[in-house]
């Protein structure tokens, strides 16, 4: 069964053509027209209210239509989660960098909805998976001890802004009794003095603009640049220095467990979650940042770049799966070479939506292609045969991970 499915344009998405999201839809839509000047930043795969998924030939809404037939679920899914998708799949098209945040885990997002629930609506947890479709860079978890160290050392404008006797304190810890000292230094830098922020933001700019190209690549200086010119006067640009800046290539993916902070850059991806709204922004974003919740959730995990990288287990010769440590949700990327005639799905215990980013199939005498997003009942066994033999078939599929 073929979706339809709804574009978010928030500002920071890329626009017009230029934007994955838009070619998607573009491909598998006639009737669509793209828009140069707008932002095409998400296209929502699944049954979440604020941006819901219909069933192309019948217009009915996917969520009624799993209602009506609770069988397509699959057992497992409607003992444990009852009749709906316990996930939320996208495509995300960054332009501009997105807030850094966290996502609390199942008992901080109970008690928070409880205090708060006008900001944290729902009591669920939200861990996601981001695979690349492009080059893809974030910032995720934080730095080693050592290297956070060396850039309060080297940035005098920071340690003002976070409190000289805070950094000073970090700078001479050790690993062992990091952790304490860590916390200080995102207190200080989150409740900073505004007006004092944005006077050192402006002096390290001076600074980087005279410095030679390898202290510039030092101190990651083109980022700064770019993060600063997005969001001036923004707390989070200094947070390119206490969080791994990393770089994914198509087909890597980094697992955003709970109270990790993480904020996505630029590049393309495709994205899966837990059915949640629970976001706890620290930076880069002018919404609502809650600086005490966030403080005390972080896990303070001080770990290199590389480890934060989430390899997935190979199925077959075509099909691997990121399998994340959670049950809401899976990935599988489907990977079909050139000159392949037939492929046949793995068969799995609950309903999946697939979404095409390359090639061109045929399902039951019908033939998709690019952008074409499909909802596949649990159990079903499907036989595809591949139509456009030049090409690559990419194709990807989020289910539940049981
Ligand atoms: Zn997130």
């Amino acid at each position: 069964m073929e979706l339809k499915c709804t574009v978010q344009k928030y500002d920071w998405g890329k626009k017009g053509s230029e934007s994955s999201v838009a070619q998607l839809i573009k491909a598998a839509n006639d009737d669509i027209k793209i828009l140069e000047d707008e932002s095409y930043a998400e296209l929502w795969m699944g049954t979440h209210v604020n941006g819901p998924s219909f069933i192309k030939s019948t217009g009915k809404s996917l969520e009624k239509y799993i209602l009506d037939n609770e069988a397509v679920l699959g057992n497992e899914v409607s003992e444990m989660y009852g009749k709906s998708l316990p996930f939320l799949f996208k495509v995300l098209s960054i332009g501009k960098a997105l807030s850094i945040q966290a996502h609390p885990d199942k008992q901080l997002a109970e008690n928070l909805h409880k205090l708060q629930p006008n900001i944290y609506k729902d009591p669920n947890h939200k861990p996601e998976i981001a695979i690349a479709l492009t080059n893809f860079e974030a910032l995720c978890g934080f730095r080693p001890v050592s290297e956070i160290q060396y850039f309060l050392k080297i940035i005098p404008e920071m340690c003002i802004v976070i409190g000289e006797n805070v950094a000073h304190d970090f700078i001479g810890t050790d690993e062992a009794n990091s952790r304490i000292h860590l916390q200080k230094c995102m207190q200080g830098l989150l409740t900073h003095h505004a007006d004092s922020l944005e006077g050192q933001l402006l002096n390290f700019l001076e600074r980087l603009s005279q410095m030679d190209e390898c202290s510039r690549e030092e101190l990651n200086a083109s980022l700064f640049e770019k993060l600063h010119a997005d969001f001036p006067g923004d707390v989070g640009c200094f947070g390119i220095y206490f969080f791994n800046w990393v770089t994914l290539k198509p087909g890597e993916a980094l697992f955003l467990a709970p109270n990790e902070p993480h904020a996505y850059l630029s590049g393309d991806c495709v994205e899966c979650m837990a059915c949640s709204d629970n976001v706890v922004r620290a930076g880069l974003t002018p919404k609502l940042k809650d600086v005490p919740t966030l403080i005390e959730m972080l896990t303070y995990k001080c770990e290199s770049g590389v480890t934060k990288k989430f390899n997935p287990t190979r199925l077959d010769d075509f099909t691997q799966v990121f399998r994340p440590p959670i049950e809401d949700f899976a990935v599988a990327k489907i990977e079909i070479p050139p000159d392949t005639m037939a492929y046949n799905l793995i068969p799995i215990k609950s309903a999946g939506i697939l979404i095409i980013i390359q090639g061109t199939i045929e399902l039951s005498n019908q033939s998709f292609n690019k952008g074409s997003v499909l909802f596949i009942p649990a159990y079903e066994k499907i036989n595809l045969k591949i139509l456009n033999n030049n090409v690559q078939t990419l194709m990807f599929m989020a289910f539940t991970n049981i």
